[in-house]
């Protein structure tokens, strides 16, 4: 029941009506039996550093922050992990004990919590995509030892600035998606990973609703394991097309919910967080 002691955690950012986070936290919440509940909150840029500010006054514990701000709030923070200093991206803010916000990281923990309970060659891999969450997945990536890790994407620039702030990893190379060698990185790849929103649209032609379209597509080898972070749809036409070819595929529901537990556990510190209810509440709402 909600009561004048109950507190909150929140997800801040803009748009964030489609978040689940609220779906996967509230129940979490509930089990854990504790006086607090999570909201999604939309905030528009000029309002950022106010509110962010504001909300440590009004018992607010603790905040996820979301697109386009995983950078911005690097300035609000009085302490920062070192994992989010060198991505340059906080998903996670804590009060701290002088009631000042403490960021981290939990997103490269989430990407990697589904790839732990399978067999894996860390040998070639693909990121497609050059945003925000592509940063975590190479973290993870290079986290797993994987030996070559390909970035295609189709805008130049975010590409080098990638590629740029893993300069000191020599196993981390930049194609753009019409580059001819793609072909060839496709057929031997061992993992791809989708973090292109290109799959969230339910409608549309095939070419369309598969990343950079069907003809990239055309060498993928049935040994290759497909990860796409997007989790609704589930599952989406590329992780469709991919079993089709006899793939293994992975969507992206136990990254966000590894994340989410991950930022719970860190705002609580260290309780232990009940996954499965989590995994239930989302499956049970999508
Ligand atoms: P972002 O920062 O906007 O980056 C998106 C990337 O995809 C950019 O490189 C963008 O290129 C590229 N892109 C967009 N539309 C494209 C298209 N039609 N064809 C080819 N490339 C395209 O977004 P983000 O934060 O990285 O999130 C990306 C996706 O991951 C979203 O679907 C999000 O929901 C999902 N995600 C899931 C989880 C999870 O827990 N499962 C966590 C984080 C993110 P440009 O720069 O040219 O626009």
């Amino acid at each position: 029941m909600i009561t004048s002691r109950t507190s909150f955690f929140a997800l801040i950012g803009n748009p964030v009506s489609h978040s689940l986070s609220p779906i996967i936290h509230n129940a979490a919440l509930q089990y854990l039996e504790l006086d607090m509940v999570y909201l999604a909150i939309p905030c528009e840029e000029k309002d950022f550093k106010s509110v962010i500010r504001s909300l440590k006054k009004i018992n607010c514990k603790g905040l996820n922050i979301t697109i386009p701000y995983k950078e911005k709030v690097f300035d609000l923070c009085s302490e920062v992990s070192p994992i989010a200093k060198k991505l340059k991206a906080i998903n996670t803010l804590k009060l701290n004990s002088h009631k000042e916000w403490s960021g981290t990281n939990t997103d490269i923990y989430g990407f990697n919590y589904p790839l732990k309970s399978i067999e894996l060659i860390t040998n070639k891999s693909i990121v497609l995509g050059s945003g925000g969450a592509a940063r975590s997945v190479i973290q993870g990536l290079i986290d797993l030892n994987f030996s070559e890790i390909a970035i295609i994407a189709r805008n130049k620039d975010s590409l080098n600035e990638l590629t740029n702030n893993f300069a000191n990893q020599r196993q981390i190379k930049g194609y753009v998606s019409n580059d001819e060698q793609t072909c060839s990185l496709i057929e031997d790849a061992d993992l791809i990973v989708n973090t292109t929103p290109v799959g969230m649209e339910k409608l549309g032609s095939l070419r369309d609703l598969l990343p950079f379209g069907t003809n990239f597509w055309k060498s993928l080898n049935p040994k290759t394991i497909v990860y796409d972070l997007i989790y609704n749809p589930s599952p989406t036409p590329l992780l469709r097309f991919c079993d089709k070819k006899g793939c293994m595929t992975i969507d992206g529901t136990k990254m966000l919910i590894a994340q989410g537990a991950k930022s719970l556990s860190f705002w609580t510190d260290g309780l232990e967080i009940p996954f499965e209810i989590m995994y239930d509440a989302i499956k049970k709402y999508i």
